[in-house]
């Protein structure tokens, strides 16, 4: 059984104040019995606060990005070791601003993934298909490519590090969600496209996150679905209200 995961990117939102008001009310309002797995991923100028104010929480703190050089002359840039010197030890990469607003092309992604591999940290890898590339049914193959280019360099032992979110670029933060079928259609897909490469074993203990505009009314019916085993959340979990109504519903 694959554990549920419910991770929240709270993207350039939310100052040192108001995340700490966010996380205060995360703990009160998210059981600490709760078996889903949680993430946070605040900004880079809050990561340190929040992974003081979580350390007994069973919340884990996640950074948005990182760097892929191990350090030198990158300007404004953060790196794997930099997050781990401060208990930072997953990242989101490959998000679809991060590919469309600052250029990260596919191999830019998979060296990302190579170094928190090496620095043995865990990644949220995203990928999904514009709203183009579904109007003309090519998102099967959109999709294989992103997973290909930027994952298929790795090990089957590296996918015990690796938690994929499969994020349709039209659904991110449009109020438009996919349909639980639509979805549960290309988790399976996402699924068998890793079975292959990599066998059954990786790919049945491998989770699978959906995100694009996950809300509390709609996530169970997501989170139902044999293949999904969780979502990346944006909007919604910016409101502590909201994204603990979100865990609740991955049971
Ligand atoms: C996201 O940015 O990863 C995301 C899923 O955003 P939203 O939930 O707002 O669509």
């Amino acid at each position: 059984m694959r554990t549920k995961i419910v991770a929240g990117n709270w993207k350039m939102h939310k100052n040192a104040e108001e995340t700490e008001d966010l996380i205060n009310q995360l703990i009160e309002l998210v059981p600490s019995e709760s078996t889903t797995r949680i993430i946070v991923a605040p900004t880079f100028t809050n990561l340190a606060s929040a992974v003081d104010h979580l350390e007994f929480i069973n919340i884990d703190v996640a950074a948005q990005n990182m760097h892929q050089a191990e350090g030198g002359a990158y300007t404004g840039e953060i790196s794997a070791s930099m997050l781990q010197s401060i208990g930072v030890n997953t990242v989101i990469l490959g998000h679809s601003e991060r590919r469309a607003m600052f250029h990260e092309t596919d191999s830019i992604i998979a060296d990302k993934v190579s170094t928190a591999m090496k620095h043995e940290m865990e990644v949220i890898f995203c990928f999904g298909e514009e709203l183009k590339d579904r109007q003309d049914h090519n998102y099967k193959n959109i999709v294989e490519h992103q997973l290909r280019d930027g994952l298929f360099h790795l090990e089957a032992s590296d996918f015990a590090r690796i938690i994929l979110a499969y994020e349709p670029v039209w659904a991110i933060g449009t109020g438009e969600t996919a349909s639980p079928e639509q979805v549960q259609e290309m988790h399976a897909f996402i699924r068998e496209v890793i079975r292959q490469k990599y066998g059954r074993d990786v790919a049945e203990n491998l989770a699978i996150l959906y995100g694009g505009s996950v809300k509390p009314d709609n996530a169970e019916e997501l989170f139902g679905k044999e293949d999904v085993d969780g979502g990346l959340i944006g909007g919604a979990a910016l409101d502590a209200k909201s994204f603990a109504a979100i865990v609740a519903a991955a049971k």
